[in-house]
Formats: structure tokens, sequence, C-alpha cells
């Protein structure tokens, strides 16, 4: 059981992990709270955007669309490795996923396969979109990857967690291929290394 941190503290524990951090309008305001629980927090959620451009990414994820309100995520990781942070609190990131994968989350073991879609995980995770078009193609800088391990890490210190409490997408909801590109168990090894 873990409440979520602070707003000082996520940009603080960011900035202490080496990332570069940009703070987009009212962030520590944006969010969802009034629509729904936040907290307790039990892990941390990766993304691909499926766009392109980062100006405009940022954008996308702070103000969300039609038919899905932003902020979309917590913060936003583009290709050049910059953390660009657009809402605090309860973001529309995770939807509906499955019961049993919080679980394992919560013991920190091996994931489920995720078939049931029962669970509000905008409640319980933290949410980094990276800019990528999940095509398949589009690259992945290590610029970008390095910050997606770093800002993972950087919570999962702060919260006493282990590399197991960091998941993709893919790996919560049934139909999501999000992350795209690299591999949950690569980024996974890689935050237990900086962790150790
Ligand atoms: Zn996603």
């Amino acid at each position: 059981m873990a409440s979520p941190l602070s707003a000082n503290r996520f940009l603080d524990c960011l900035r202490d992990e080496g990332l570069t951090v940009v703070q987009v309008g009212d962030w520590r305001e944006h969010n969802r709270n009034h629509v729904g629980p936040w907290g307790p927090v039990h892990g941390v959620m990766i993304h691909h955007t499926a766009s392109r451009g980062s100006a405009a990414t940022v954008q996308l994820c702070r103000n969300g669309y039609a038919g899905l309100p932003g902020p979309l995520c917590h913060g936003v990781i583009t290709k050049d490795g910059r953390v660009h942070l657009v809402g605090h609190g309860r973001t529309n990131h995770a939807g509906s996923g499955d019961d049993d994968v919080l679980r394992a989350v919560i013991a920190e073991k091996a994931l489920p396969p995720d078939n049931e879609q029962n669970t509000d995980g905008n409640r319980h995770f933290y949410g980094f979109e990276c800019e990528n078009l999940g095509d398949g193609e589009d690259p992945w800088p290590e610029v970008q990857l390095e910050a997606v391990e770093r800002a993972a890490a950087a919570i999962c210190r702060q919260h006493g967690w282990t590399h197991r409490s960091v998941i993709g997408h893919l790996e919560w909801q049934p139909g999501k291929v999000d992350p795209r590109g690299f591999t949950m168990t690569s980024m996974r090894a890689r935050i237990a290394e900086r962790l150790k």
C-alpha cells in the first residue's frame, strides 16, 4: 500500500535520477481526480503515443482528445530524452486491466497473461507516454530508452519497489500493443541494474 508521491517529490526524484524535466502549464493541478480515485499506487506503466512530433505529442498528452480527456499520463518522454510533466494525480492512461496482473505487480512476481478488463488502472499506476509511432519501424533513440529507464527507476526508488513494479500497457490491458519497439523484459532488466 503506497500513497502517491507529492508533486514536488515526483519532480525532485526525476531530477535526482539525472533527467531533464520540463514542467508543462499547471501540471501540478491537472488531473482527473474529479471523476475517480488516485491511489494507492502500485506501479509504473510505460506506453507509446502513436504520434509524431514532440511538441504535438506533449500537447496531445496534456489535453487528450474527443472521447478521452487529458491528462493522458504523468510524464511524456520525447525522443530527445526529456520528460515533460503534464499531470499529477489520476490520469487517463491505463484504462481497465487485469486484476491478476495487479496482484502480481503488488507481489512483484512474474506477470500472468492479461485476459480480463475488470480493474481501474488509472487509480493505481503512474504513467509515462513515450513519443513513438509504435509501427515497429519508428526508432527508439538510446537517449529516450535511457530516460524511460531512469524515470521508472526514480519512482521505484521512492517507493522501495523493484523493477517488477514496472509494466507495459500491453501487459495490463487485453488488445494493447504498447510499448512496441523494445521489450518490457529488457527494460525491466535495465531498471533492475540501475536500482542495484
Ligand atoms: Zn498505452
